[in-house]
């Protein structure tokens, strides 16, 4: 088992081998060259060459936001698609005007895209958010298979909910970023629930 989260002050940081716990991954050097193999490609190249040089120049300088656009550019992507929830229209709305703005032809598709009933999945009525009502079930295939269909080069993830991501990132054709996650109690930032976890939020969470 790898338990990195309990790992005392990361010596992988500082290539400080004499201190890699006995369960470190950083022990298994053959599949480290196997690993290493895998930047070869080109695309995985690419991405991890351009990702590194966004997390250098922009450190605590530049937003996601910012940092998202540098990144598609660097990269020369300049079909972007976005997967948002229904709840988040504005902010779609938004990031489309922007990443418009910024020179990008920008593709978007809706959570609830192909208004499909959430019968279809056989959920139960009182397992419905609003019982006695239609209620569309998300459809994150959907979104992945629609932006994949425009032939989109990235696609950024907005607002999706816990599993609908999974399957929305298990989906999609081209890399996939996350902008924003969902968390309809913490106000999308699901780390509040963390910082909490030892004070206000310790019955909530063990
Ligand atoms: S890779 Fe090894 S040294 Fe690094 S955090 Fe994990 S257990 Fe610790």
């Amino acid at each position: 088992m790898f338990t990195c989260s309990f790992c005392k002050n990361h010596p992988c940081d500082t290539n400080d081998k004499n201190n890699y716990p006995p369960n470190c991954p950083s022990r298994d050097t053959e599949d480290l060259e196997k690993i290493k193999e895998l930047y070869k490609e080109q695309e995985n190249y690419h991405l991890a060459y351009q990702s590194a040089l966004v997390e250098a120049e922009g450190y605590c300088q530049k937003t996601r936001l910012e940092e998202t656009i540098d990144f598609a550019r660097k990269c020369n992507f300049q079909k972007l698609g976005i997967a948002f929830c229904l709840g988040f229209s504005n902010e779609a709305k938004t990031l489309t005007k922007i990443l418009t703005h910024h020179g990008f032809s920008v593709h978007s598709v809706v959570c609830k895209n192909g208004s499909i009933p959430k019968e279809f999945l056989g959920i139960p009525e009182d397992k419905k958010v609003e019982q006695g009502t239609f209620e569309p079930m998300c459809n994150p295939i959907g979104q992945a298979m629609f932006l994949n269909k425009e032939g989109t080069e990235f696609n950024i993830v907005l607002g999706l909910c816990v599993g609908h991501d999974s399957l929305f990132i298990k989906h999609s054709d081209a890399p996939v970023t996350v902008f924003a996650v969902k968390d309809r109690v913490l106000a999308h930032n699901p780390l509040g629930a963390i910082y909490l976890s030892d004070g206000y939020y310790k019955k909530k969470v063990y």
